[in-house]
């Protein structure tokens, strides 16, 4: 229409304009146009008119504008009968006398608004032209004025709401609360109408971490130099998640030396040399300031005793055992003894105190030569009667035999010898004498002998 107008407009205004004159003679008015603002369209039928002509007055906008309206300056309102169109202003001046009018041809800019289009929750619009001034809205392509609302607005869609289901949040997964979510606008709400949003994340529940551990286990122990490793395992997810498990070094723990001062050896214990001992593993070095390594304790071997010479601590008897004792030059407590043997008697050729004769023995007496308190009482056997008194030295050389063939005779035990020397005279009971004689010494030589042989056991 708006094109059709501007086409046709002049053509109108020409015609019309072709004879102005025609009607009435008596006066004149001359029309001024102009548009406003400069260059916002054309404007037409300005001239010289006499009293009584009818005048058309058109407008075509420029590109960018619309029309608005016609003033005509010192034109009674009443003379406007009616518009043509929009844009042609139609009026009489049988009322006007030698006047000049200017008739001012307003156009509003318009501003070329884009396609916008709806969201779930703004409007959109189609593309139009818009004026600021008037609120008139034109179809870009026909620029047909248009109803904003009817022909431009488009309504927003509303959210496209999908239910999000809750779940809980793992120690390395983050968790969720139920919510709505919409695929339009990718916009999450507390509620399906969308009145309340999701401010923010405040629907993830953010993963927990590895909070809950179990102890430290010692997976291998700490030596004097080598780490030892510990790891946990997390108690919550034990590991089935990443970072679910730990470990870590325990630091060594060095040595713990112990200090061992040297030692001397004894006659018969061991000595060391000055070490050092980690009490923890054992190792053995020089020393602590001297870190070099021994194969074991530096041991000094015992240095045996060094013996003086025997001496006699007691002598031997002739019947008794003696002892003799040595000393460790090292040591005055070590002490060695052994047994020197009883020397035996050192019997002399004897004496005879009785004389045999031929009813009764004689006795030899012998004197020890080591003591001369041990004696030894010989018997002298009975004369026999066909025998001279010569033979009695024969007798005599009996002694010499008689120690060797009874040299332990315990007689010398004692000097207590019953045998007395002087022999008295005749008269005296001799029968009785030397049985009692005989007797004694037969008792005397049967404990004498079995003396004899217990000291001979006690030797062995
Ligand atoms: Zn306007
Ligand atoms: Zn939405
Ligand atoms: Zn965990
Ligand atoms: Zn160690
Ligand atoms: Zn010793
Ligand atoms: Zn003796």
């Amino acid at each position: 229409m708006k094109r059709l107008s501007r086409l046709l407009l002049p053509l109108v205004l020409a015609a019309v304009t072709l004879f102005p004159h025609q009607a009435l003679a008596g006066g004149y008015v001359n029309v001024g146009v102009r548009e406003s603002p400069n260059g916002s369209g054309a404007v037409y039928g300005g001239g010289s008119y006499a009293t009584g002509d009818e005048v058309y007055l058109g407008a075509s906008p420029a590109n960018g504008y619309h029309f608005s309206h016609w003033e005509v300056e010192n034109l009674d309102t009443h003379e406007i009968i009616y518009t043509l169109y929009e844009s042609i202003a139609h009026f009489s001046t049988e009322h006007l006398t030698d006047v000049d009018l200017l008739a001012t041809a307003y156009f509003h800019e318009l501003t070329h608004i884009e396609l916008n289009y709806p969201t779930c929750t703004e409007p959109g619009n189609r593309e139009y032209y818009c004026c600021y001034e008037c609120g008139a809205c034109f179809r870009p392509d026909t620029w047909e004025e248009v109803d904003y609302d009817k022909d431009i607005f488009i309504e927003a869609y509303g959210h496209d709401m999908t239910l999000v289901y809750g779940y809980p949040c793992t120690c390395t997964i983050d968790g969720v609360r139920e919510h709505y979510h919409c695929t339009e606008c990718d916009r999450r709400f507390w509620d399906e109408e969308g009145d309340y949003p999701v401010n923010g994340s405040d629907h993830v529940i953010p993963a927990r971490g590895h909070q809950n551990w179990r102890p430290w286990q010692t997976a291998t122990e700490a030596t004097c130099t080598s780490e030892g490793l510990e790891e946990r395992y997390c108690f919550d997810c034990d590991n089935t998640e990443p970072g679910g498990y730990e470990r870590r070094p325990i630091p060594k723990t060095g040595h713990s030396w112990r200090e061992v001062a040297y030692k001397a050896p004894t006659c018969t214990g061991k000595g060391n040399e000055a070490y050092a001992i980690c009490t923890r593993c054992g190792t053995i070095v020089e020393s602590v300031s001297n870190m070099r390594t021994l194969g074991g304790i530096p041991e000094l071997p015992a240095s045996g005793h060094d013996w003086g010479s025997w001496q006699v601590t007691t002598a031997p008897t002739c019947i008794q055992n003696g002892v003799e004792t040595r000393t460790c030059e090292n040591n005055s407590s070590h002490v060695e003894t052994r047994t020197i043997p009883a020397t035996g008697h050192d019997w002399d050729e004897g004496t005879v105190a009785v004389e045999p004769t031929e009813t009764s023995a004689g006795v030899r007496v012998h004197r020890c030569k080591n003591d001369p308190t041990h004696t030894w009482n010989e018997p002298i056997p009975k004369l026999d009667k066909k025998t001279d008194p010569s033979d009695r030295d024969t007798g005599g050389s009996n002694p010499s035999t008689g120690p060797s063939s009874t040299p332990g005779n315990p007689t010398a035990n004692t000097g207590t010898t019953t045998v007395p020397e002087p022999i008295d005279g005749p008269g005296f009971p001799w029968p009785l004498v030397i049985a009692g004689v005989i007797g004694a010494l037969a008792v005397i030589g049967l404990v004498g002998m079995l003396v004899a042989k217990k000291q001979k056991e006690a030797d062995s």
